[in-house]
């Protein structure tokens, strides 16, 4: 085959893109189409005349969602390659998806039988050995305790037909609000943003906007590693004609940082922990300045009065030095954003995972509500998703939210859903907001969650304060399910391990971060015994007898294909409505970006067009919050708010973080990710080019520091927090002197002896601390002190 121009062939023993995460340059003007070019990887040796099949799909290495065929021979995955015709990616591929997201699958070590703990260890079973344990511990509880005995945490990684189906078994079948997604640890502030501002999650913008707008606004998001397609997409607009500024808010000097001062933008590094003072200050700016469309804030707005109280005393100066930053870059940052006819704004960890995580993702939404810059092209908001299928997560009613974005607080959406599965309402748990994760492990740590059924995700090595999540994990006062692929770190301390078909092995639909849902056929069979995780959760619905009013069967559906157009009638006339969508539509062709009606059924490629919100009171996710105590906002006071379709401003005053650098730990940690790897490396920790490219943690200090401490690059360093320590060589860096940064993904599936908690930890959720947002709840990741000590001097 010869190389379309701008086209990357490879082969996994060439030079690669682990070193070239972005790929050769397509540079174009704006309000120009984004140009194609087609990045491939096959196994080594093979051409594409020894590919039997090309498989449609999508990559799940992260929320980007970039279309991909996946190459088939002799029943394996040998390679992937991007579609030129979709919307998300136009053929592009980044490092993780060109080379993680298939060799994981016919690794040595994939789980292909059940197992069962005996005498503390596990062994080998049938399917029916290990799901009668399941189902016998499952009776016995919710006969001896009921629905609250039960505990659901699943995954950012599944397809929207698995949550749906394990939504309707937690919350029709058993009915426990204990049900949650690793979701919770990186786009739970995403959602609660969204909700918050808008009445209802979704995500207002699309990716086209980066061809139209003058600006982009990255906050806390390292989008050059975490999303490297993205990031691809915005490199083609700043190196082609009128290219747009860039801001960035991040304590690390990324390459973010780097491509915002080379266009002529900011790079603002604000202390740990202090995002709401700047974001004050931005608001601040734009109001002294008069950046702000007053008939549009008046017409399509609600709080601009408090938020101004709010905002006033935070001057450049005063944010500046709560936040460790020049005043005049605020200024700077401000007048960008103030002047700019159409800016983007995208928005991740840096925020969700910090301190006021709600309420500084909040603000960002707010800047564009004073400046009436939604619904129009080159002006969106990107409350981005980490995990690949976060979207489905959460529309699906896996996470503990009602399907459909509906509000557990409105009694005609639960009599809605009770109507569609035929159950009766006080079923459906409605009587208190959905339990989140760390209120899931609480209780699974407590004993009242007396089974806790973990799929798709490593808690051992994700959650915060690891000594902690072992402790109570291999406790015997939870039987604990896993469904992996893998034997992970979590799967280790199973009760039950079931092991499930991943990616290419089943077929399923997905939504990324802008909304555009793709389908991914099955291309091989998963290996052994391993089953899809919804054929999983339907085999155990039907031991369970599950049923609804009339006795029928609870769960109707038997194929992703059945569950697919069941979902569709739960979304019909909500804001995430798939009604018009089928798996012959999105077959061969680009994703389409929900919703997609009868009305529109091309999709919609931007939500508030009308400038109307979802904010009606009949209408809305929820009520809204108190974003500094987390109070709900009732219903009754919502209703006497009067939104009527406008938008919400909110603004609280900046709060220092809970845990403040001491004589005894003066440093603050943090973590983040490398673009090598995904999550906890499950898949991309089993790929030899990302693994050689990254194969173990690191540490970042500054130079300042790494001088004060005596260590330079390569020593091998201890970080130590209240709760717990890792070691890792030292990287002398640009990251902000006072911060130490590791990345997150590292635990000990892959070390040998020695290693792991009772040897030299190397999890930087050994120090993390168990406290979280009080709107989002999702935990804090960014801000914990910390002490750094050199165990080893380099060579
Ligand atoms: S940008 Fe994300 S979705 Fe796209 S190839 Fe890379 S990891 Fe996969």
């Amino acid at each position: 085959m010869t190389p379309e121009p701008g086209s990357t062939l490879d082969r996994l023993d060439r030079p690669d893109r682990t070193s070239d995460p972005w790929g050769d340059r397509t540079p174009h003007g704006r309000g120009t189409g984004w140009p194609v070019r087609r990045d491939q990887v096959l196994d080594a040796g093979l051409t594409d005349a020894d590919v039997d099949t090309w498989v449609q799909s999508a990559c799940v290495l992260c929320s980007n969602g970039c279309a991909a065929d996946i190459a088939v021979k002799d029943g394996r995955m040998v390679g992937i390659r991007g579609r030129p015709d979709d919307r998300v990616n136009r053929g592009r591929l980044g490092p993780k998806g060109l080379y993680g997201s298939w060799p994981w699958a016919s690794a040595g070590d994939r789980l292909t039988t059940p197992l069962v703990r005996d005498g503390g260890e596990l062994r080998e079973a049938s399917w029916d050995e290990a799901m009668g344990r399941v189902v016998e511990t499952s009776k016995r509880l919710l006969a001896e305790k009921g629905p609250l005995s039960h505990g659901f945490y699943t995954s950012g990684q599944l397809f929207l037909e698995e949550y749906y189906t394990l939504g309707v078994i937690g919350k029709a079948g058993i009915g426990t609000p204990h049900m949650d997604g690793n979701t919770r640890l990186c786009t739970a502030t995403s959602a609660a943003a969204l909700k918050e501002s808008f009445g209802c999650d979704g995500q207002p913008g699309s990716y086209a906007d980066i061809e139209e707008c003058d600006a982009v606004f990255l906050y806390g998001h390292n989008m050059a590693e975490t999303q490297t397609v993205l990031w691809s997409r915005i490199l083609d607009r700043t190196h082609g004609g009128d290219p747009p500024v860039l801001v960035c808010v991040d304590p690390r000097s990324t390459a973010v940082a780097e491509e915002a001062r080379r266009t002529g933008g900011v790079h603002l590094a604000p202390a740990p922990g202090t995002n709401v003072a700047l974001m004050n200050a931005l608001l601040r700016e734009q109001l002294e300045h008069g950046w702000v469309d007053d008939t549009w804030v008046a017409d399509h707005t609600f709080g601009i009065d408090e938020l101004r109280q709010v905002v006033d005393p935070y001057t450049p100066e005063h944010a500046a030095e709560v936040c460790q930053v020049r005043a005049d870059d605020v200024r700077r940052a401000a007048e960008i954003f103030g002047t700019a006819d159409r800016v983007l704004s995208t928005v991740l960890q840096g925020f969700y995972q910090s301190h006021q995580a709600t309420a500084a993702a909040v603000a960002v939404n707010d800047l564009h509500l004073l400046r009436g810059m939604i619904g129009r092209p080159g002006c969106g908001i990107l409350q981005m998703n980490g995990q690949p299928t976060a979207q489905n997560t959460r529309e699906c009613g896996a996470d503990g939210d009602l399907p459909g974005f509906r509000n557990w607080e409105n009694p005609e959406h639960v009599a809605e859903l009770a109507r569609l599965w035929n159950v009766d309402e006080l079923t459906i748990p409605h009587w208190a907001p959905p339990t989140h994760a760390m209120q899931i492990f609480r209780y699974a740590e407590q004993g009242s969650i007396g089974l806790l059924w973990i799929s798709a995700t490593n808690p051992a090595v994700s959650m915060p304060e690891l000594g902690r999540i072992r402790d109570l994990l291999a406790g015997d006062q939870c039987f604990l399910v896993v469904q992996d692929l893998f034997l992970t770190e979590t799967a280790r301390l199973a009760d039950v391990v079931l092991p499930a078909a991943g990616w290419g092995e089943k077929a399923g639909t997905f939504t990324n971060a802008d909304r555009t849902v793709h389908l991914s056929e099955k291309a091989v069979d998963p290996p052994g015994e391993a089953r899809p995780d919804l054929d999983i959760w339907l085999d155990y619905a039907d031991r369970m007898g599950f049923t609804d009013r009339d006795g029928q069967p609870l769960v109707r559906w038997r194929t992703p294909e059945e569950a697919f157009e069941a979902w569709k009638e739960c979304s019909r006339g909500r804001p995430c409505d798939y009604s018009a969508l089928s798996y012959d539509r999105l077959r061969g062709r680009s994703g389409l970006p929900w919703p997609v009606t009868d009305e529109r059924p091309d999709g919609t490629e931007r939500l508030y067009t009308d400038h109307v919100f979802p904010t009606g009171s009949d209408y809305c996710e929820n009520y809204g919050h108190d974003l500094v105590t987390g109070g709900v906002v009732t219903p009754e006071k919502h209703k006497a708010m009067g939104l009527a379709g406008r938008a919400v401003l909110k603004a609280v005053p900046w709060q220092p973080p809970h845990e403040q650098p001491s004589t005894t730990y003066p440093l603050l940690f943090t973590t983040g990710r490398t673009v090598h790897h995904f999550h906890t490396r499950t898949k991309t920790g089993r790929a030899r080019r990302l693994r050689e490219a990254a194969p173990s943690p690191w540490v970042e200090l500054s130079a300042a520091d790494a001088d004060r401490i005596g260590v330079s690059d390569g020593d091998r360093v201890r970080v130590e927090s209240p709760r717990g320590h890792l070691e890792a060589p030292v990287r002398v860096t640009q990251v902000r002197e006072g911060t130490v940064f590791a990345p997150f993904h590292y635990g000990y599936w892959d070390v040998g002896e020695g290693a792991g908690p009772d040897g030299a930890p190397r999890a930087a959720n050994e120090l993390t601390m168990t406290i979280w947002d009080p709107v989002s709840k999702q935990p804090v990741f960014k801000t914990a002190a910390c002490r750094v000590s050199r165990v080893e001097r380099s060579g």
